[in-house]
């Protein structure tokens, strides 16, 4: 393929687009922001877990709580009854009996209520831990909000770079003949990084590789509208007066 030498360097400015562009687009992936929120994230996923779990005592421990009100009810009302029958009976041995059984009443009000106690304050740890979860899931939360507006706000400024390096690239281009370009374009997906480079001091600037030998006879035989490529990286040699042939 020829193209004049004047277009050919048109190649090394759209190559030097590329390569600006390609450092916008590695910055926007490389953010701290993504690593920090990825990490965050995980600190989310485990708390809630823990949030679940802990939520689910204290559904036990209220459940619990509810059992033994309804069992002290259950045994308030045994005493009442109990105790109106023994104000309203005549007979000795029925009074003596319901006695007896008020006496065990009593008894087992006491313990439930001890027992009503213990589960009340159980409950009250319960709630603690689940407030203490959530206070801890309100601060990554608001971190999480904190960095992602961070991060929105760099990756506006580099997507606002980008269109302006796109923009920059598309007026570049549209000074290069379209199989030239098409070249380039193919250049672009089978070279490794550098489609066009600029031969300097007989060193292709794309991969550092000094020409000689053969090598450098063929590019300096070849005329100055042929297309030349360097033989170690594949990408298009610009010649220019710095090239030292
Ligand atoms: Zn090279």
């Amino acid at each position: 393929m020829k193209a004049s030498p004047v277009e050919q360097k048109e190649l090394l400015r759209l190559q030097a687009m590329d390569t600006k562009i390609q450092q916008v687009e590695h910055q926007a992936k490389a953010l701290p922001q993504h690593a920090e929120l990825t990490a965050l994230g995980r600190t989310l996923d485990a708390s809630r877990t823990v949030l679940t779990s802990r939520t689910g005592d204290v559904e036990d421990a209220r459940i619990e709580l509810r059992r033994i009100e309804s069992d002290v009810e259950v045994v308030e009302k045994r005493i009442q009854r109990d105790t109106e029958r023994a104000q309203h009976t005549s007979s000795i041995k029925d009074v003596q009996a319901l006695e007896t059984e008020l006496a065990a009443l009593g008894k087992r009000l006491t313990a439930l209520e001890e027992i009503e106690l213990a589960v009340m304050e159980r409950l009250e740890e319960k709630e603690a831990l689940v407030a203490e979860t959530a206070a801890e899931r309100a601060t990554v939360t608001a971190q999480v909000a904190g960095i992602e507006a961070e991060r929105d706000a760099l990756l506006q400024d580099l997507n606002r770079q980008l269109g302006e390096l796109a923009r920059d690239r598309a007026a570049i281009a549209s000074a290069i003949g379209a199989d030239l370009a098409a070249l380039y374009e193919k250049r672009r997906v089978l070279g490794r990084g550098n489609a066009a480079a600029l031969l300097r001091a007989r060193t292709c600037s794309g991969c550092t590789m000094t020409l000689t030998g053969s090598d450098l006879e063929d590019v300096r035989a070849a005329p100055a509208d042929d297309i030349v490529f360097c033989p170690d990286c594949g990408a298009v040699l610009v010649r220019t007066e710095e090239s030292g042939i």
